[in-house]
């Protein structure tokens, strides 16, 4: 690859794995084992004194130091209240997180002697605006280019439309990871990936099904013990307890019961636990995930998709057996076990590549038509003589075939997993939230409603712009989070029921962006919304200096 030609990563940030992969001269994407030789580092973050240490070591840590190590962060990615304390410093989520992509690309940049600038991020699809915001500022934090934040579904739609599949298909993507659950069906086309509808929660995953184990082994623990005590308030229990959980979990992957021994105030407990049981405990888990994909496919049957043709499982909680065996009862279709660890990581990278390719697809059609690079970007179509001159040059250049580089045309296509609105007062005087942009619309969109102010000379209109997963066109306050406010100031004089027009925009990324017109006097305000949620100023100066001085291990 030329210097000219910038590699992003593609770095799948899980709840409780990260992965960080790119394209190979081949065109194939690859996961970078970390320095301990494992192809996924564990989402755990230890504050060892000076130093932070990352993955393996810092999971271990968990049962010697619980209060100075933190796991599933993700969960709290995008909330104004949470902080992490540790030696007198408060840390955000996002800085936390920033850790954890420091250690994957770091030991990437090791193994692969090159220093890592531009990455693709990816998230779960129903992230809101500040989560995707939280993180954005995690790469940001760490130092990196963040070229874009995309969907973990639609990336792992990426790496499987990429390898598998060359004709039209309707695939469903059902991603149950560490933390979070996903379901989302895709319109896979040659020269197009286009999601159609999502869903999910992001509290459900392989986590709760830990819990449940967890929550087994303290009963066993009682009856065996003949006491009551409630032994999960010894942290150093919890912990152990925990990471037997998840251990057993994975070894009735495999095999139909496990020996488990619970150790506590000098008693030692032995259990076996049958997959039959684990199955029954969990059993509601399961079917929530199921009642989802329902909620989902109703949904996609508003837009014309009554069936699919395919269902992969993405998400290392895909492996428990139980999974393929309900899904495949429920929808009478075998699911495909697809790279479930790798996968998002992998096509993240694929569209990082994309992204690569297109960036000196743009540079060259400049350069030949003397146009600028600014002017060529975002979504101006080219003519297909004008791409197939610069395809074969950049083909040739960077010793690519042509049709891999045409294959970054592709055009990938998501839905919002939110709806956006305002709060506004209806004809009985109560408040409510009339939703401007509807969740499961195509992104970018834009969409303006037109609302009037409530009494005369009124000077200001507050715009509180609030965020839900709805298909409501109005619904009551308390459904929906307040995302961030905007204030717009009014000419003075102007009668009640003066109109004022309130724009969304929703890029291709999940970012909005409000505009309000006061259509009398033509008074426009671009309002950038404000928000506490996500760090930023000073804050935000701050994490990236702290940062900049530390090492991750
Ligand atoms: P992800 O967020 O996709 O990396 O998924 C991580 C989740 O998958 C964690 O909850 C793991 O415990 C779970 N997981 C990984 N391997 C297995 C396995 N063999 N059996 C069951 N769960 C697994």
């Amino acid at each position: 690859m030329s210097d000219q030609m910038k590699r992003i990563f593609g770095i799948d940030l899980g709840t409780t794995y990260t992965s960080i992969a790119y394209v190979d001269e081949f065109g194939k994407a690859v996961v970078v084992p970390n320095a301990e030789n494992q192809r996924v580092t564990p989402s755990v973050v230890f504050f060892d004194g000076g130093n932070i240490v990352v993955g393996d070591v810092a999971k271990e840590s968990s049962k010697i130091y619980p209060n100075e190590v933190v796991s599933f962060i993700k969960r709290s990615m995008g909330e104004p209240d949470f902080l992490f304390s540790y030696d007198g410093k408060s840390y955000r989520a996002e800085e936390i997180s920033s850790y954890i992509l420091r250690k994957v690309a770091q030991d990437a940049e090791q193994s692969l002697g090159s220093k890592i600038t531009d990455v693709v991020i990816t998230c779960p699809a129903y992230f809101g605006i500040n989560e995707r915001e939280a993180t954005r500022m995690a790469g940001e934090i760490a130092g990196f280019n963040v070229r874009q934040i995309i969907n973990e579904p639609t990336a792992a739609a990426i790496a499987y439309g990429t390898v598998a599949i060359s004709d039209k298909r309707v695939v469903m993507v059902y991603d149950l990871g560490g933390g979070t659950f996903d379901i989302t069906l895709i319109d896979i086309q040659p020269d197009a990936i286009q999601v159609i509808c999502t869903g999910g929660d992001h509290n459900l995953g392989g986590k709760d099904w830990d819990d449940r184990i967890v929550a087994h082994l303290v009963q066993e623990f009682q009856s065996q013990t003949s006491s009551d005590e409630e032994i999960l308030e010894d942290p150093d229990t919890c912990q152990d307890l925990q990471l037997s959980a998840e251990k057993s979990k994975k070894v009735l992957s495999q095999r139909e019961k496990t020996p488990i021994s619970i150790t506590h105030g000098g008693e030692r407990v032995k259990v076996e636990l049958l997959r039959s049981k684990f199955e029954e405990i969990t059993s509601d888990l399961l079917e929530r995930t199921i009642h989802l994909t329902h909620e989902m496919l109703e949904e996609a049957k508003k837009k014309g998709y009554n069936s699919f043709d395919e269902i992969i499982l993405v998400g290392g909680s895909t492996r428990m057996p139980q999974v393929a065996t309900r899904i495949q009862k429920e929808f009478g279709k075998e699911p495909k076990i697809f790279d479930p660890d790798e996968a998002v990581a992998k096509g993240a990278a694929i569209f990082g590549w994309k992204l690569s390719l297109n960036d000196g697809l743009v540079r060259r059609i400049a350069a030949k038509t003397n146009r600028n690079v600014e002017d060529l970007q975002g979504d101006v179509e080219f003519s297909a003589q004008e791409v197939e001159a610069a395809a074969q040059e950049l083909a040739d250049e960077e010793g690519y075939t042509l049709p891999s580089v045409k294959s970054s045309l592709v055009k990938v296509k998501d839905v919002s997993s939110k709806s956006f609105g305002i709060v506004v007062n209806n004809s009985q005087n109560e408040e409510i939230v009339y939703s401007v942009i509807l969740r499961n619309t195509g992104v970018p969109v834009e969409a303006a409603k037109r609302f009037f102010t409530a009494v005369d000379d009124q000077e200001t209109v507050l715009i509180r712009i609030m965020e839900a997963e709805t298909s409501e066109k109005s619904i009551p306050p308390e459904y929906a989070i307040e995302i961030g406010t905007a204030v717009m100031r009014l000419p003075s004089g102007l009668p009640s029921d003066t109109p004022v027009d309130i724009t969304f925009s929703l890029n291709k990324e999940g970012r909005l962006k409000i505009k309000a017109v006061e259509s009398t006097e033509g008074r426009q305000v671009d309002a950038a919304i404000e928000t506490a949620a996500v760090i930023q100023g000073e804050e935000l100066a701050a994490a990236k200096m702290r940062s900049q001085g530390l090492v991750v291990y």
